[in-house]
């Protein structure tokens, strides 16, 4: 029997709201109407409070849908209602989009002590960016940037989605290179995924298939590391010291708190998700589904997350977790793996190459 873990000290919380609703979306969000954002965070409050007992937190993340969607005073309000969790935080994310980053918003953030800025670039392309129903243009990514900066916010992510339709390799290089010249401490690059119930899904757009993501991938690793980023996880990429300690604690396989709409969390030996059904979150009503991680669960997740970043699988701790001895059980695929180049074996780590981020499902089945 498993004794019951630390509470978690990672919190995140699901703003549902946009300006727009791009093309290619499928997060959990809605158009933004004032009356709509009301109801919510009232019923984010009630959550919040009734959910999150741990105010010694290390790390906040707020994300959506888009939290900068929120006018001044409900913008206000929210981190008024995190305040209370945010004073041990190292790490404070909020995620934004150029067009409603406003100077007011950047110096409300500063106010409550966020300290990382996460934006949704997509392209640097004014004219695909239009295309996919994005409504900022690359220059406003550039003041948004010089403003955070210019208020103290140095920890900047920016945001990329490889696979656009008619976007070239020419293009996605330029892309990276605008986005070098703003000098970011963190790059993610998603590769485009369509999704049912999105305008790209009734347009018949495609997914990019395997060998563009990871051509794509290579270019954007060469440029990247070449540029002084480390690719710490199969799409991210960081000044050494500057990953994202959040979105580690998910890699990990950590506790973490997820509160909103949608959001998921992980507490104890259960993973949830709340409900996606608006008028039932802001009527209380909030159905959630639980999963109950068994320990064979746990090894598994343990597996498939630690093995995403270059921070790789403690073996030693994975056998103390679990009983399983994985070099011994597995010793020739692992040392396949090692010799092709997918893998590297140090010390007690197992730990994923670039080729090998780029076939993480493959090697996770041979590991079962
Ligand atoms: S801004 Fe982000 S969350 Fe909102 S519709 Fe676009 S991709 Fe989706």
């Amino acid at each position: 029997m498993r004794t019951k873990t630390n509470l978690p000290s990672a919190l995140y919380i699901h703003i549902p709201f946009c300006e727009s609703i791009c093309d290619y979306c499928d997060f959990t969000k809605l158009q933004y109407f004032h009356s709509f954002a009301v109801k919510y965070l009232v019923a984010l409050k009630k959550e919040l409070i009734e959910r999150v007992t741990n105010k010694e937190l290390r790390t906040i993340y707020i994300g959506g849908g888009t939290p900068t969607s929120l006018d001044d005073l409900q913008f206000e309000a929210l981190l008024k209602m995190v305040e209370p969790y945010s004073k041990h935080v190292e790490e404070y994310t909020v995620e934004a989009n150029p067009e409603s980053l406003s100077l007011s918003k950047i110096k409300l953030l500063k106010k409550y002590g966020v300290n990382r800025v996460s934006i949704g670039v997509e392209s640097t392309n004014d004219q695909i960016l239009k295309s996919i129903n994005r409504k900022h243009t690359f220059s406003d990514v550039k003041n948004v940037v010089k403003n955070l900066r210019d208020n103290g916010i140095n920890n900047i992510n920016l945001d990329l989605i490889i696979g656009l339709p008619n976007v070239s390799f020419k293009m996605l290089e330029e892309d990276i290179r605008n986005i070098l010249s703003l000098k970011p401490n963190h790059i993610s690059c998603y590769s485009l995924t369509v999704h049912e119930h999105t305008v790209f899904y009734i347009n018949k757009i495609s997914e990019p298939d395997e060998e563009f993501a990871y051509q794509a991938y290579k270019v954007i690793n060469e440029l990247l590391e070449k540029n002084g980023y480390s690719h710490y996880e199969v799409s991210n990429w960081a000044i050494s010291g500057q990953e994202s300690k959040h979105n580690l604690v998910y890699w990990n396989n950590e506790r973490y708190y997820g509160v909103g709409l949608g959001a998921s969390g992980y507490i104890d030996n259960i993973r949830y998700k709340n409900s996606t059904n608006f008028n039932e979150y802001v009527s209380f009503k909030n159905e959630i589904e639980e999963e109950i991680v068994t320990l064979k669960d746990e090894k598994d997740y343990e597996l498939m997350l630690k093995l995403r970043t270059k921070f790789g699988l403690n073996l030693v701790e994975y056998k103390n977790k679990f009983g399983v001895d994985l070099y011994k059980s597995h010793t020739q695929v692992i040392d396949d793996y090692v010799t092709k180049g997918y893998l590297i074996h140090k010390e007690d780590y197992l730990i994923p190459t670039f080729e090998g981020m780029m076939i993480l499902d493959k090697i996770y089945l041979d590991l079962q």
